[in-house]
């Protein structure tokens, strides 16, 4: 019992270290989750920012080539053709005396590019080419002189200016060179008007096709437009260029070009599949979560067994000690008899030659029962350890029956009980003869010690395709349904058992299965006719025996002793 009281506890401490065990692997992969997470949040911020550079770099360009395309028109010389609505190649400033134009107007209004001269201090226009609307040319009156007064300083070198606005809702780029006087002063803007649009689309399409926007240490061949969109717009979020392939994409960047350059908002995207590969080495993180919970699952599920098995293992160790003393007890009653009427003899007690017969005979059942008890749990170890022998040989089995019957009588005369045999002879079967009278002798013990006193028991046989059917009725309370099955478990008793005075160690069931089942044959129980237990042992390889046959066998039942 101490023992028992020491496992408890151990047990415990057992399963509170698994259950820690496993509080700790989930930590442990709660922590490997959020460094994971971390990683990736990491390599995410890396992939957004090189969209934000590709934006800049795409913004530096553009500012780049804009200006270029500018100067480029605002100094080669100047070539008028009639046709002032496709690009000049050349710009009217060899001479600035060029007449003025009246502006034309109707369907030409605001031909592509309008050239001009305005005056700085009274904003008329002596030299007009091509065709304006007065809207474009107020703008350009209003706005010229005063972005030069306000963004243009009076060093010799700051004489080229670009100015973006809206004219009539449609963006405008006037790009013009500064006269100054001998003070510094502006005197004059020559230079042009034409539709933003158009004229930056180009230039939009070129940098983005031709022009790195990210290291090529990183993205090595890779064309621009395989990894990166493009999308501008104005200030007001009005589209004004957009790449033909969109990415849609968390890496995202966004600059914004100077105002002289229209204030432009530049959106950049990577192609996220793309980006993950080229520009992060070894890729974009997976996300180890699945991975993780799947670890902490098997845990769980480690932790689960490895407690069911501790239970079990302490429910076993309880079963064993429970059995030793079951034991000890049922041996401490036949031993206590024997003692008993073996001392009244020995002090010539009995007063009579019956009561010496009677004496002898409580000796011998005890003795009996003591022997039975002890083949049972010798039977039990060593089915226990694996360790069950059998010998079968051809037995004539209804001469076995009677035989076990015969030496069970004195402990069924104790109770007053009767057993009937309905037997069928002449049928035999390959059996361990021992294990055979084992097996009957504990179902009829059992059916003695759980039945009434003068019952009446019934053993029964029947032979059919090779099987020959063993029963045992009695007139007890029968068993239930539900306990049918763990009856033969080990160590199991009914509760109406187990704590009643009927001794018993739960093992005796567990024999005759274990014995039974090494036949190859099955064990199982029903009702009997009277209400009771019918016990049933099926055995197989039966047959009707010759005449021959039954010869031999009775031979050597005859030669074999009786162990009870
Ligand atoms: P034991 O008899 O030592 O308790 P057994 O393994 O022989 O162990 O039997 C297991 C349990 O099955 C018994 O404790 C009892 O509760 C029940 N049992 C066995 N045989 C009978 C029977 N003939 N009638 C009623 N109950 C029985």
């Amino acid at each position: 019992m101490s023992s028992l009281r020491t496992r408890q506890p151990r047990l415990l401490f057992l399963i509170g270290l698994l259950v820690l065990s496993f509080v700790l692997t989930t930590v442990l992969a709660y922590q490997a989750q959020v460094a994971a997470r971390s990683h990736r949040d990491i390599a995410e911020r890396t992939l957004r920012d090189y969209a934000a550079f590709s934006a800049y770099e795409y913004g530096v360009y553009v500012k780049d080539v804009l200006s270029n395309e500018v100067s480029s028109m605002l100094f080669v010389p100047a070539d008028f053709g009639d046709n002032t609505s496709t690009r000049p190649r050349r710009m009217p400033w060899a001479s600035d005396s060029g007449e003025a134009h009246a502006p034309c107007t109707g369907e030409r209004v605001d031909s592509g590019y309008f050239y001009f001269r305005v005056d700085m201090a009274t904003g008329e226009m002596p030299l007009m080419r091509g065709c304006s609307s007065e809207a474009v040319r107020n703008w350009i009156r209003d706005t010229i002189p005063s972005h030069v007064r306000a963004y243009m300083s009076k060093s010799y070198w700051d004489y080229m200016g670009r100015v973006v606005g809206r004219v009539n809702g449609e963006p405008r780029l006037a790009a013009f060179l500064v006269q100054r006087d001998e003070s510094g002063q502006a005197v004059s803007a020559i230079g042009f008007v034409t539709p933003f649009r158009s004229f930056a689309k180009g230039v939009f399409r070129a940098v983005h096709k031709n022009y790195p926007l990210l290291p090529p240490s990183l993205v090595g061949k890779t064309p621009n437009d395989s990894l990166i969109s493009v999308y501008v717009s104005d200030t007001a979020g009005r589209p004004l260029y957009q790449s033909a392939v969109t990415y849609s994409s968390n890496y995202m960047g966004k600059a914004k070009l100077p105002a002289a350059y229209g204030g432009m908002i530049i959106h950049t995207a990577l192609r996220p599949e793309l980006a993950e590969q080229r520009l992060l080495i070894g890729g974009l993180p997976r996300s180890r979560l699945p991975l993780l919970l799947s670890l902490v699952a098997v845990s769980a599920g480690l932790v689960a067994v490895s407690v069911q098995q501790l239970r079990r293992e302490y429910e076993l160790g309880r079963l064993r000690s429970d059995f030793i003393s079951s034991i000890s007890h049922e041996l401490r009653t036949p031993l206590a008899q024997v003692r008993m009427f073996a001392e009244t003899l020995l002090l010539g007690r009995v007063r009579n030659e019956e009561e010496r017969h009677r004496s002898l005979e409580i000796i011998d059942q005890e003795a009996r029962r003591l022997t039975h008890l002890v083949e049972n749990v010798l039977q039990f170890s060593r089915s226990e350890r694996h360790l069950t022998r059998l010998s079968p040989e051809p037995t004539e089995i209804a001469g076995q029956v009677s035989d076990a019957i015969e030496a069970f009588a004195p402990i069924a005369q104790a109770r007053k009980v009767s057993v009937r045999a309905e037997l069928e002879r002449g049928i035999i079967a390959p059996v361990d003869r021992s294990a055979l009278r084992q097996t009957l002798l504990n179902l009829l013990d059992n059916a003695v010690k759980y039945g009434p006193n003068a019952q009446a028991l019934t053993v029964g046989m029947t032979f059919e395709h090779g099987l020959v059917r063993l029963w045992v009725d009695d007139e007890g309370p029968g068993i239930e349904i539900a306990q049918r099955e763990k009856i033969w478990d080990p160590f199991y008793r009914l509760d109406r058992d187990a704590n009643s005075a009927v001794a018993g160690s739960g093992i005796g069931l567990a024999v005759v299965r274990e014995l039974v089942t090494q036949h190859g044959g099955r064990v199982w129980v029903e009702r009997s006719k009277s209400g009771g237990a019918r016990f049933v042992v099926e055995l197989p390889g039966a047959s009707r025996a010759t005449a021959a046959d039954l010869s031999t066998a009775a031979h050597e039942v005859s030669a074999e002793s009786s162990l009870l």
